[in-house]
């Protein structure tokens, strides 16, 4: 084992204070030889911005030591469609990444060859319409991360997934793919960055649906954490089976003293 994807929000911290025992779970990695990429499904926020909260936070991470469905959107939409014209329904955060990568944006839904759906809060009935005028037969539609809720302090925020879905249902089919975790798109830039084969990665994060899902597909080492949406009577009504189920960060250990076994 040489590489560990680390999920942020509700893995790491949750609504902006470090959980108990994360740095240490984090050094506990590092001690032992993991690289580490943190990575969340969070696309409003780039690899500088995670490096500066996090180190902000205590854990001093790079740029390239951290991931986003933001960061995946970006490097996808540049490898496959870097000369199309991108009509993208999201946040301004998001559509800063896509420019600042070269990306050519259009409010224009005539122009749009790419169709983007991502998370917002100023989502409207117009970004419908848009979505509506600008899908036919041939235009890719994009969603930058499936998750259905942000998890808040006080409860949950409708996420990406839930704005997916809306311009969905308005167009009439599914997405061509859904980029973050855990899509095929999130695993290869994920192992790219570890240097490391699937069977040597842990995935350690709170969402069954999400960060299980990628590990569990590809052959990950998979272990949840209960410090953010999952508890355990989701875990018993769910066909994902995670490899180790932690109370925490901090509790990696025991997963790492199993490997070594
Ligand atoms: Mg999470």
């Amino acid at each position: 084992m040489y590489g560990a994807i680390v999920d942020l929000d509700g893995t790491v911290y949750r609504g902006g204070e470090l959980l108990p025992g994360s740095k240490t779970g984090i050094a506990t990695l590092r001690e032992a030889g993991f690289d580490v990429l943190f990575f969340s499904n969070n696309p409003i926020k780039d690899g500088v911005a995670y490096a500066e909260s996090l180190s902000e936070m205590g854990i001093p991470v790079t740029p390239d030591e951290t991931c986003s469905s933001g960061v995946v959107t970006t490097d996808y939409l540049t490898r496959e469609h870097a000369d199309d014209e991108i009509l993208c329904l999201g946040a301004e955060c998001l559509r800063e990444q896509l420019l600042s990568a070269g990306l050519a944006l259009t409010d224009d839904p005539e122009r749009c060859d790419v169709l983007v759906a991502s998370w917002t809060p100023e989502f409207a009935y117009g970004d419908m319409q848009n979505a509506l005028d600008a899908v036919d037969d041939d235009t890719i539609f994009l969603g930058t991360d499936p998750d259905r809720t942000v998890p808040m302090d006080d409860g949950a925020m409708p996420g990406s997934g839930a704005i997916i879905g809306a311009v969905a249902a308005a167009v009439g089919r599914d997405p061509d793919a859904i980029l973050g975790k855990p899509s095929e798109v999130a695993v290869e830039v994920a192992l790219d960055r570890l240097d490391v084969p699937a069977h040597q990665c842990l995935v350690v994060g709170d969402r069954l649906d999400t960060d299980i899902a990628m590990g569990e597909r590809v052959g990950m080492t998979t272990a949840l954490v209960l410090t953010g949406v999952t508890d355990y009577a989701d875990l018993a009504t769910s066909d994902y089976r995670p490899d180790y189920v932690l109370e925490g960060l901090s509790d990696v250990e025991t997963v790492l003293a199993e490997l070594d076994e």
